[in-house]
């Protein structure tokens, strides 16, 4: 994990939040490689589950949310932490993590009484400060998708099962630190709701599980890592009556990467009730009027990214590689001149980099020797090197250099494009 953390930050993922203030805990900034990855891990996403498939929509809430809906939700009665304070050397730790531990595993000290503690961010709006004026940073995508179901019923009219999908910031208090960014108070999530009939709760929950973990090892993660664990009846959140989390094998042993939660009808009845709203559905058939059931999958894209970090992460004799899928790669290519110091070669190989910047995300790099440039690139996890050479200005063909088996072919530069489109293609 530290190497990763260290390679990181110098190669330019991920930066400690606010890190020249001395750091902010448990925040983190994306570097420009960083914010690539992320967003291919987003696109691949959006693509797989909400644009190629007809029965999921789309939406992008808001990160505030009228107050009411969290109390309409449970969240503020039932979104809770049980937390204790070592009394020696005052780390606080969340209960259901002590794995009943009654002394601090630090120093030893005892515990405080268990107190409770709602983990969301709270803010005001307006210029008053008042009570009135309190809301909240959303601590999930979900809500926005319950309290537009109307909408989306009014705009497209669907049939079940059907499903909304959205992504974006969740903001949690959260007190355990460390594990880099496992654990954020900031973080992005992927979510859908799929809204079914209740007797069908257990196919699609089971059709779900395949279709998250699937998606998670077509982003190039080994299956063999993972692994899904049921919650006990006693982990269950307020509203759920069956969750598993899909876990992954961390260096800090087997943790959650992403949740599976049968929820019921909860959610909608819940608004309705609270909001005096019509959130029914009627059965085109049989005309019944009812409160469709969801499962929903939980996704977390820095958790995705930490996997795919650690997953691609490989020491061999004499480089580091990151072998990520070539459609996550941040870049896709590498282009460089033999030297740097022959302005034909440059000029050649900088035609063949805007040619090839016009399709994928390319790097350029003309500092130190090729071996450096490529030990450079395997590190970042770029798939494939284009050198231009004296051969290239000869007949126009450069060598292709694939990262994962480091072989060079030739290649004509005019066909790049297509040779590259066509790896591409999955
Ligand atoms: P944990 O038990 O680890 O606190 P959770 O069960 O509270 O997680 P969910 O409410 O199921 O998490 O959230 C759905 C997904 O959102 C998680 O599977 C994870 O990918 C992501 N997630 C939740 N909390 C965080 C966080 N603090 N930092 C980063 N990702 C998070």
């Amino acid at each position: 994990m530290d190497k990763i953390v260290s390679l990181c930050k110098r190669r330019g993922f991920i930066y400690s939040g606010s890190e020249i203030y001395g750091g902010l805990a448990n925040t983190w900034d994306y570097g420009p490689l960083g914010v690539e990855l992320k967003n291919n891990i987003k696109s691949d996403w959006w693509e797989t589950f909400i644009q190629k498939r007809e029965d999921i929509y789309g939406l992008d809430g808001g990160i505030l949310l009228s107050p009411k809906i969290w109390e309409a939700s449970g969240h503020t009665s039932g979104f809770i932490d049980v937390l204790v304070e070592c009394r020696s050397c005052h780390r606080r730790f969340r209960v259901d993590f002590l794995e009943g531990a009654t002394k601090c595993p630090d120093c030893g000290g005892h515990f405080t009484k268990p107190k409770k503690f709602v983990p969301m961010f709270k803010t005001l709006i307006g210029p008053v400060e008042k009570d009135a004026s309190l809301a909240y940073l959303r601590p999930e995508t979900a809500q926005a998708i319950f309290v537009n179901f109307k909408n989306i019923i009014n705009s497209f009219h669907p049939q079940l099962p059907f499903g909304i999908g959205q992504m974006g910031k969740a903001f949690r208090n959260e007190i355990t630190l460390g594990n880099f960014i496992f654990r954020s108070l900031e973080f992005e999530q992927m979510e859908i709701e799929y809204f079914i009939k209740k007797e069908n709760w257990k196919k699609y929950f089971e059709e779900w599980k395949k279709l998250i973990e699937n998606w998670l090892v077509s982003l190039g993660v080994k299956k063999k890592n993972l692994r899904w664990r049921p919650h006990g009846k006693d982990e269950l959140s307020h509203y759920s009556e069956r969750t598993e989390d899909l876990e992954y094998k961390f260096p800090f042993g087997f943790k959650e990467v992403y949740g599976l939660a049968y929820r019921t009808d909860f959610d909608l009845r819940k608004h309705a009730e609270e909001s005096g709203a019509d959130l029914s559905f009627i059965d085109l058939e049989t005309k019944k009027k009812f409160y469709p059931h969801v499962v929903e999958p939980s996704f977390g894209a820095e958790r995705t990214l930490l996997v795919i970090l650690l997953d691609a992460y490989k020491e061999e004799k004499e480089r580091v590689v990151l072998s990520f899928s070539p459609k996550i790669a941040p870049y896709k290519i590498a282009v460089f001149p033999l030297l740097a110091n022959k302005p034909k070669l440059v000029k050649k190989a900088k035609k063949i980099f805007e040619n090839l910047n016009k399709y994928f995300t390319v790097a350029w790099d003309d500092r130190g020797n090729i071996g450096k440039r490529y030990y450079a690139q395997d590190e970042i996890g770029t798939p494939w090197c284009v050198t231009v050479d004296f051969e290239t200005l000869k007949n126009e063909t450069v060598t292709v250099r694939d990262r994962d088996t480091m072989k060079q072919t030739r290649h004509k530069a005019k066909e790049l494009v297509k040779h590259f489109q066509k790896k591409l293609k999955f």
